[in-house]
């Protein structure tokens, strides 16, 4: 089929026009724009992807895909179609096909504008094949950054925030649409290959190519997919903590730039090492399951001058991977990721929550004195740059000011910050479980996160209506609001109405006793074993609500030594939505001890914060 000449099927489709007047009454062309008011070129309708097939034949000598190249994508219509159009700059077209049948194929600016032969009813599926050959391209953002193909001397760096994938696959390249993928890339033997998911097979092709197979079997927007190729000091190993999705032990995968030095490298190494311990800390607080069965980084000297957490694999532009980096990208698998943002509007989103857990990495894991209380502070009170409080995250003045670093990454943090501080670090961490089972391997618009955020506040916190009108009030000075927010949580607090309930007679009253806290126990070396312990709290209020808290338990400790598993305190109650007295509080401890866990001869331990609070005293 390669070669036919394209002007032969479009005269058989006006044939088949003319002849058939129906046919235009019927079907329509799907539209060429999803309407994003920050980038309204990108993304197409009238359809759904659902899985991508890449088959990239790629000389990294030339930077050139060689004919063989080309994308096989699963669609499923959503109309009635005449003609539907895919985001791509690149390339060559020499062929589209409909399941095995030729089809029309037209460039229009930087659409590929597909016409079957017949209309396509609604409800269809699909595949539509796409061959081409050619250069993939570097893609120019509108705040003036490269993306796409980015060219390196022994082939390609590929990241995509937010438009760049039309540089080298024709796609619905738009963060809302999201698809399963596969990917072969044949490339020479001395090159790496490094796309999304996991490594499905490495086939010797015997005539000095390899090709690398790729799989994903989880939900991917087009600006988190690569294929990067170049000449790799490449590993592969298993977390020794850190579990997928599924339950297995983590996949990891990592490719340094293979000219670094030695040292370089080994620097590199040692802290992509701390993958294993950053997922299992993270999936330990949110509660949830790292959301693949696989991540890894890739390492090189670029000159993008940024960092991408494309998708299972991020990228670092550099000599060298920086943790809190590595750590605000890992935080992107969950936030940024699986939850994705609807449109690019929320780009808040994705930055707000990276901010956040990397600030909290710092401070937790990797020796900062700075919690994120005290960022919020030091930021909110800090009176430098006044102006940069007069851009709302939410509404962004164009497509070139969504990496702007205050309004798209520190504020949002901020505001997710100043919510853990209103509701409490249980419902933080639920709401954190509520985006991922509501909108995992999807995506959110800012109501369904204020709707949410709500909904959590009530269902977790026990607010009632005054406070969660409060919160809205909140969502909407910190997204909406071109100015500095007052709704702080000491405002949030400091403006809720003494109840009238409260009288002389019955003194505010918050009381919390905490029953003699027992031993674990010996914990016996080299015998997996979990040890259980607990003790009850009393509590005594007289307030509308209160909430339950212990401080993060973090690990037990013996002298200069730490238990390699974190210990884990479960509360039998964290709420009630009115007054209690004596009521008893089953509060468990427990530590895993692992067999190959080391433990130094001694005690070990650890003093918690238990915490009583109320929002309406
Ligand atoms: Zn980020």
């Amino acid at each position: 089929m390669r070669g036919r000449p394209l002007a032969i099927v479009g005269g058989l489709l006006a044939g088949l026009a003319l002849s058939a007047p129906a046919y235009a009454q019927q079907f329509s062309p799907g539209s060429r724009s999803l309407g994003d008011r920050l980038m309204p070129a990108l993304g197409n309708g009238g359809y759904d992807t659902l899985h991508y097939t890449n088959t990239f034949k790629y000389d990294p000598a030339a930077n050139t895909m060689l004919p063989g190249s080309q994308t096989e994508i699963t669609i499923k219509a959503t109309q009635n179609l005449s003609e539907l159009a895919l985001d791509l700059r690149a390339y060559t077209v020499s062929e589209a096909t409909i399941d095995g049948i030729a089809a029309g194929v037209a460039r229009v600016g930087d659409k590929l504008v597909i016409t079957p032969a017949a209309g396509i009813v609604n409800g269809r599926e699909f595949k539509l094949l796409i061959k081409f050959s050619g250069t993939p391209l570097e893609i120019q953002d509108p705040d003036g950054s490269f993306e796409g193909w980015s060219r390196i001397p022994t082939g390609g760096f590929v990241v995509n925030e937010p438009q760049g994938a039309m540089g080298w696959f024709p796609s619905n390249n738009y963060p809302s649409d999201k698809a399963t993928y596969d990917f072969f890339v044949t490339i020479p033997a001395t090159h790496t290959s490094m796309a999304n998911g996991e490594l499905a097979a490495r086939t010797d092709n015997g005539d000095g190519t390899t090709t690398w197979h790729w799989s994903l079997d989880y939900p991917m927007a087009t600006y988190l997919t690569t294929a990067t190729v170049g000449v790799f000091d490449y590993r592969e190993w298993t977390g020794s903590t850190a579990k997928g999705k599924s339950g297995d032990p983590l996949k990891v995968y990592d490719a340094f730039e293979a000219a670094l030095t030695e040292a370089q490298r080994t620097t590199a190494r040692n802290t992509a090492n701390r993958q294993d311990e950053i997922i299992t800390w993270m999936a330990g607080l949110i509660g949830r399951p790292y959301p693949y069965e696989s991540h890894g980084t890739v390492l090189h000297r670029t000159s993008l001058g940024y960092a991408l957490e494309s998708q299972t694999k991020s990228h670092f532009s550099g000599s060298s991977i920086n943790v809190g980096t590595l750590a605000h990208e890992i935080a992107h698998q969950w936030f940024g990721d699986s939850v994705g943002p609807q449109t690019w509007e929320e780009i808040w989103f994705n930055e707000g929550w990276a901010t956040w857990w990397a600030w909290h990495f710092a401070n937790k894991l990797n020796g900062s004195a700075t919690t994120t209380a005290q960022q919020f502070t030091s930021n909110y009170n800090s009176t430098s740059q006044p102006t940069r409080w007069n851009v709302a995250p939410a509404a962004l003045a164009s497509g070139a000011n969504l990496f702007d670093t205050f309004p798209v990454y520190t504020r949002p943090a901020l505001m997710l910050e100043a919510y853990r501080q209103i509701v409490g670090d249980a419902a933080f961490y639920g709401f954190q479980r509520a985006l991922l089972d509501e909108h995992g391997y999807a995506d959110i618009n800012i109501n369904e996160f204020i709707a949410l955020a709500k909904k959590v506040a009530q269902q977790q916190a026990g607010f009632e209506a005054s406070n969660l009108a409060k919160l809205d009030t909140f969502f909407t000075q910190w997204l909406k609001t071109p100015s500095k927010p007052t709704m702080t949580p000491q405002a949030f607090f400091a403006s809720t109405p003494a109840p009238g309930t409260v009288s002389g007679t019955v003194p505010a009253t918050l009381a919390l006793t905490l029953g003699a806290v027992p031993s674990l126990g010996s914990f016996q070396p080299g015998v997996d074993r979990e040890y259980t312990a607990s003790t009850k709290a009393t509590v005594v209020s007289t307030a509308g609500d209160a909430t339950l808290a212990v401080s993060d338990p973090g690990r037990l400790t013996n002298g200069a030594f730490t238990l390699p598993e974190p210990l884990r305190v479960e509360l039998g109650k964290t709420s009630w939505a009115g007054p209690v007295s004596n009521e008893e509080v089953t509060v468990t401890f427990k530590q895993l001890i692992k067999a190959t866990d080391a433990l130094r001869t001694g005690a070990y331990s650890k003093t918690l914060t238990f915490t009583l609070s109320t929002t309406t005293p």
